[in-house]
């Protein structure tokens, strides 16, 4: 798509450090990083979210778990550990419109959410 801006990163428009990549998907370093390591993983093609990776975006699924094997590997990450998470639509904050996934570690991550506030 045109104006999104992790289909820019994909076609080469807009720079991003790249840490793994192949026919489908790309990793690259997130531009405000949460933890040491923050590395997000894109299928190559738009996708809005995780849901529309069923079917034709299964290859792309494939992609994704292999990239992680390796970039976890290749981070140190292995035995520490490490968060993979992908925030979709608007409950969940999601900013960029363009399925990805967060993988972070290189420090103790905490709880898997924030405590509910008192309303
Ligand atoms: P979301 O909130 O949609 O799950 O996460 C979007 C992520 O994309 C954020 O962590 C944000 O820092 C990252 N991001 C947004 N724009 C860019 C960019 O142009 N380059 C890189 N490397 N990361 C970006
Ligand atoms: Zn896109």
């Amino acid at each position: 798509m045109a104006e999104c801006v992790f289909c820019k990163i994909a076609d080469g428009r807009i720079p991003a450090q790249t840490v793994w990549q192949d026919e489908h998907v790309l990793a690259f370093r997130d531009i405000r990083p949460l933890a040491p390591v923050h590395v997000l993983f894109i299928p190559k093609r738009h996708l809005e979210t995780f849901a529309d990776l069923a079917g034709s975006g299964e290859p792309a699924l494939a992609s994704l778990a292999r990239g992680i094997r390796e970039v976890v590997a290749a981070e140190g990450l292995s035995r520490t550990g490490y968060r993979i998470l992908s925030n979709n639509g608007p409950d969940a904050g999601q900013e960029v419109l363009h399925v990805h996934l967060h993988l972070l570690g290189g420090r103790d991550l905490g709880p898997m959410l924030l405590a509910a506030r008192e309303r």
